[in-house]
């Protein structure tokens, strides 16, 4: 079994769900006390937070790029950065070691051309559905991406912040992503996007019968393959 490298703490609350998942499903794979070999660099999300709400992304490539060295040198094989946004300044990440580096929008798209979606909404960040980093990653793969109006984008990122990050899980909060999800179908979109790994955390697929596609799922998933079985 490979070592896999995570980044988290971005935030803590979802990279819990990466460790239990991980572990969990390893177990599954190999049974017995089989767990997963990885080594976790877990960063503080108030510095991470404040310096991208300052648009200053250079510092936070510096911060992730030390944390990305520290990981390769604890022993990992290739890296997992455990958040949608900070992909923002994954080649930054990539380029400052030797690892290779999982990245969580072509896990993504993927596991979208598997299943024959070709147009997809988008939740996550504002960062994440309004900037290319992310979108373009997809449309690369040949996938048509919808994102939600203004106003609920406000809603989705605010809700990251504020609750989901925070470990506040809100039914409020929840009936709101559930008529966006709709509305993103309404619009054509053939399946949603969970682009922020904080959303499984409020709803799921049996919320919705619009498919749902959970990217910390998706990472976790093809972060154990290649540490099984290569890629
Ligand atoms: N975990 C989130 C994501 O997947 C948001 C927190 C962050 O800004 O990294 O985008």
């Amino acid at each position: 079994m490979k070592t896999i490298g995570l980044i988290g703490g971005m935030s803590w609350e979802s990279t819990q769900t990466y460790y239990r998942l991980l572990n969990k499903k390893v177990g599954e794979q190999l049974g017995g006390l089989h767990s997963a070999r990885l080594v976790l660099y877990s960063v503080d999300f108030a510095e991470i937070e404040a310096l991208q709400h300052q648009d200053n992304w250079e510092a936070t490539a510096g911060i992730l790029a030390s944390a990305a060295q520290a990981v390769e040198a604890a022993g990992a094989d290739f890296l997992v950065i455990c958040t949608n946004t900070m992909h923002k300044v994954a080649p930054q990440i990539a380029e400052s070691t030797d690892l290779p580096l999982l990245h969580i929008a072509d896990a993504t798209a993927r596991v979208l051309l598997e299943d024959g979606v070709t147009c997809v909404g988008l939740l996550g960040t504002r960062f994440t559905m309004e900037q290319d980093f992310y979108r373009e990653r997809l449309v690369a793969h040949g996938i048509e991406v919808l994102v939600p109006d203004d106003n609920q984008r406000e809603l989705v990122h605010t809700v990251i912040y504020e609750e989901l990050c925070r470990g506040v899980i809100n039914p409020d909060s929840r009936a709101a992503y559930l008529d966006i999800v709709s509305s993103l179908a309404d619009h054509g979109a053939q399946a949603v996007i969970l682009g922020c790994t904080e959303i499984g955390l409020l709803i799921q697929s049996s919320d919705t019968p619009v498919k749902l596609y959970d990217t910390t799922e998706i990472h976790v998933d093809q972060a154990i393959k290649l540490a099984l079985e290569g890629m």
